[in-house]
């Protein structure tokens, strides 16, 4: 594959061949593409194509079998288990079900991501948290727990999460999927706001129609494959 050094010196994600096997399931078989950075990506397909899995592989959720891969300058298959949290701290995620902390307040939740990042200063930690959660439209739902909250309310405090920690990349895997339509589209409101503010933005959906909607790259997969928009496999 030929690249010239200005897109090598933009691109943020490169999967070359990449497979991922559990057993004998192929969730994910011989995937290459690249991402640049500030790129808005969905990766759509229908269920069970491996959306999940890909977005497993970049936070390192999970290990590929076979390939190369690179994430914001680091080799997936050679880095460290103790090199990890220096990968996550890069990542924000956003899951379809949230994977809040239901016994710990909005606040709490979001705060979490910089007290694990090694931030010290509860000043700065309450100051970003709390712009964070005006940004989401929160700041009253700082002190309420997860449980109480809205599907809208809970996925706006995972994007806070997300974000927090100004990470150069956001995956969101199904973040709409459960919500109603005006809860999804301020959710994607919010997404949009982080990609103007300069972040690489990955959403998996199986929904077409959200697709249709914007006006943003799309990466097909099928049965773990990569294919093009009517079906056929991509080169
Ligand atoms: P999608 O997100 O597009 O619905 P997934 O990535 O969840 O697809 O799954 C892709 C394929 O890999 C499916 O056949 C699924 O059953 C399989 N798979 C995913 N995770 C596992 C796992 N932990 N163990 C076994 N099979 C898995």
């Amino acid at each position: 594959m030929e690249q010239n050094n200005s897109e090598l010196h933009r691109q943020i994600i490169h999967f070359y061949r990449v497979t991922k096997h559990f057993g004998g399931v192929y969730a994910l078989c011989d995937l290459s593409f690249d991402i640049l950075k500030n790129d808005f990506v969905f990766i759509t397909g229908p269920s069970g194509a491996g959306k999940s899995t890909l977005i497993k592989l970049l936070y390192l959720g999970e290990r590929m079998s076979d390939g190369y891969a690179i994430v914001d300058g680091i080799n997936l298959s050679r880095i460290s288990r103790q090199q990890i949290p220096m990968l996550r701290r890069r990542i924000g995620v956003i899951f379809q079900d949230f994977k809040l902390i239901a016994n710990r307040t909005v606040f709490q939740n979001v705060a979490l991501v910089m007290e694990v990042a090694g931030f010290k200063s509860r000043s700065l930690i309450r100051e970003r948290v709390g712009d964070l959660l005006e940004l989401v439209g929160l700041s009253h739902q700082a002190d309420a727990y997860p449980p109480t909250l809205s599907g809208g309310e809970k996925q706006r405090a995972a994007v806070a999460r997300a974000m927090v920690g100004k990470p150069k990349i956001i995956l969101a895997d199904e973040p709409t999927a459960s919500l109603d339509p005006a809860a999804s589209e301020r959710v994607l409101q919010l997404l949009r706001a982080a990609h103007a503010r300069g972040a690489t933005i990955i959403i998996t959906t199986h929904d077409r129609d959200l697709l249709s909607r914007f006006d943003a790259r799309a990466i097909y997969l099928e049965g773990g494959r990569r294919v093009d928009a009517a079906g056929g496999e991509a080169g």
